[in-house]
């Protein structure tokens, strides 16, 4: 059988074989830490997708625009972060942050839209 080990300080355990921390100490420090790992990286994503969203709705406060992708990038928008899709019947796809999308036009602009109840699938 395997000499097992601690998962958080790497102390060989003793006993029954299904034990993956050498105490309880243990246990809850490696517990706590993952945890914390977790809840950072969650909110960080938040914070990108809550800025975009306040970007879109900023350049966009009510219908539609049509402008340059330049204009957010340089607000700092992350365009790899979106929270839903909407796919058009003419085969072009919207990223929705919440209840803004973006559609990638040609010649580097953007079309930013409010969402809508017929959007939903
Ligand atoms: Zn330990």
């Amino acid at each position: 059988m395997d000499k097992k080990t601690c998962l958080h300080c790497g102390t060989s355990i003793v006993g029954r074989s299904d034990k993956r921390f050498c105490s309880d100490q243990c246990r809850a420090t490696f517990n706590n830490n993952t945890r914390t790992k977790d809840e950072f990286l969650i909110k960080n994503v938040n914070k990108v997708l809550r800025k975009n969203w306040r970007i879109l709705k900023t350049l966009n406060p009510k219908g539609m625009s049509i402008l340059r992708k330049e204009v957010l990038t340089e607000m700092g928008y992350n365009f790899t972060y979106f929270t839903s899709v909407y796919n058009t019947n003419e085969g072009n796809q919207y990223a929705f942050c919440y209840d803004r999308g973006i559609l990638l036009l040609e010649d580097s602009k953007v079309r930013i839209v409010e969402y809508q109840a017929y959007m939903k699938k």
